[in-house]
């Protein structure tokens, strides 16, 4: 049986499900639902397995609990759509954490979370990713297939797509220099430490160069910081809250008295992060979560300030890691309205879950693609089409890239503050 630091005892703390009245209201929000029209994929249904297996009445490995509750996104966007304020997030955490402390994980998924848990195996097999990505061939390869598939998410997590690249003047290149065009003298600038992440780090590394590149356009000071892992979040929605403890702790030990902020440029990252109070119940680490923002929220509190001109027909895809965990909804909208002549959209499911949701799509691909093509449909049926569109998780990214492509649609897709940051370069912030 896995042990986690505080021994085998889950929370158990399923009391955010109390005020459940099994309404339904929740049904037509929830993606798996509208996918196969079955109750039985419903938030109402989970939430009654999870009260029988908190009552004991269902054994933690029952085929019918384990089907219905590993079918469930985490994606949490039953949760505004409920009258009653049902916490299902929390209720989920609890369910989750008691059915792996019974049984464990499965086979696939301690394979994927064992890699993140060892920086040493990760590092390689994302430079190896890298080093594909770079010969240009998985945009080739990229389709329908699960080949295919896997082909267009490393496509998918390339630096700023060819349809932004086209709307670069020539000549305007980036230097790549980092200007403090900010108001003040250094000395009494905030002070930002990067939150680095894994998956972020290695395929997303052009997006933290965007992040800090902004941020101190913006007046904020950035700086790094060595020692930390991977944030610990694809273990904790697998229920190894003991795993994702051990993570957080080394992230608490490297970030903890060393700025003002912490910068997350990575919704799923971001919301554990601002959790790592109640995740590991010390001061040190509410202390630090407290400090935790999303790129979008420093930027917006600054305005933040306007670049040079963009024309592209841009879409909006909100991840629910950021608008339901975190309750982020208009900050990265601000940063996306300070870029000029960018033709802002917000397409019908675009507040929907794409079908990433951490280590869901790569366990569960069948039910994440059918999730997925329904925001690709909507994304075809746009008129006029969106040349980009922009989401603020990696997941997300490569997950909405890959169903674009495979649909052979001819739309990019980029972190909102790569878009901002073209809009700095092209400005001459950087000169
Ligand atoms: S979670 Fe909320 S919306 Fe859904 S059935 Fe329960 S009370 Fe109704
Ligand atoms: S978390 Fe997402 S997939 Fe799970 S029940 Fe709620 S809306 Fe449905």
């Amino acid at each position: 049986m896995p042990k986690t630091e505080r021994g085998n005892e889950g929370t158990g703390d399923y009391s955010a499900l109390d005020p459940c009245v099994h309404c339904g209201f929740c049904l037509p929000a929830c993606p798996t639902c509208l996918v196969t029209a079955d109750e039985g994929d419903s938030p109402r249904r989970r939430i009654v397995l999870m009260r029988s297996l908190e009552r004991g009445e269902m054994r933690p490995n029952d085929p019918g609990l384990l089907e219905h509750r590993e079918g469930c996104l985490g994606c949490r966007g039953c949760e505004p759509a409920c009258p009653s304020g049902v916490g299902y997030g929390r209720g989920l955490e609890a369910a989750r954490e008691q059915i792996y402390q019974a049984r464990g994980l499965s086979s696939p998924a301690r394979l994927v979370l064992g890699v993140f848990r060892y920086g040493k195996i990760w590092r390689t097999l994302f430079a190896m990713a890298r080093a594909l990505r770079a010969t240009g061939l998985p945009g080739l390869l990229s389709g329908k297939g699960r080949l295919g598939f896997g082909m267009g998410m490393l496509a998918s997590s390339s630096e700023m797509t060819e349809q932004a690249e086209k709307r670069r003047p020539v000549g305007q290149q980036g230097t790549g220099a980092e200007g403090q065009r900010a108001g003040g003298t250094a000395g009494h600038l905030p002070t930002v430490v990067l939150f680095r992440g894994c998956v972020m780090n290695a395929l997303f590394s052009h997006v933290h160069e965007a992040t800090k590149r902004t941020l101190r356009v913006n007046g904020y000071r950035v700086i790094e910081a060595g020692g930390q892992v991977c944030c610990g979040a694809l273990h904790e929605h697998a229920g190894d809250v003991g795993g994702a403890r051990s993570l957080a702790a080394a992230n608490v030990a490297a970030l903890e008295g060393t700025a003002d902020f912490v910068v997350v440029n990575s919704a799923g990252c971001g919301a554990l992060l601002k959790d790592y109070g109640r995740l590991l119940g010390s001061d040190a680490a509410a202390k630090l979560a407290a400090k935790v923002r999303d790129v979008s929220e420093l930027l917006a509190e600054r305005g933040p300030r306007p670049g040079a001109p963009i024309g592209l027909e841009v879409a909006y895809d909100a991840p629910c890691h950021l608008q339901y965990a975190q309750r982020v909804h208009e900050a990265p909208l601000a940063m996306l309205e300070a870029v000029p002549g960018l033709r802002l959209r917000i397409l019908p499911g675009s507040d929907r879950c794409c079908g990433s949701a951490g280590i869901y799509s790569v366990l569960r691909p069948a039910m994440a693609r059918a999730v997925l093509d329904n925001k690709i449909a909507s994304v075809a049926d746009a008129r006029p089409r969106p040349d980009l569109i922009v989401s603020g998780n990696p997941g997300c990214l490569m997950q909405i890239g890959a169903g674009l492509r495979a649909a052979r649609l001819p739309i990019g897709v980029a972190h909102p503050v790569e878009l901002l940051d073209l809009s700095y370069d092209e400005a001459g912030f950087y000169e």
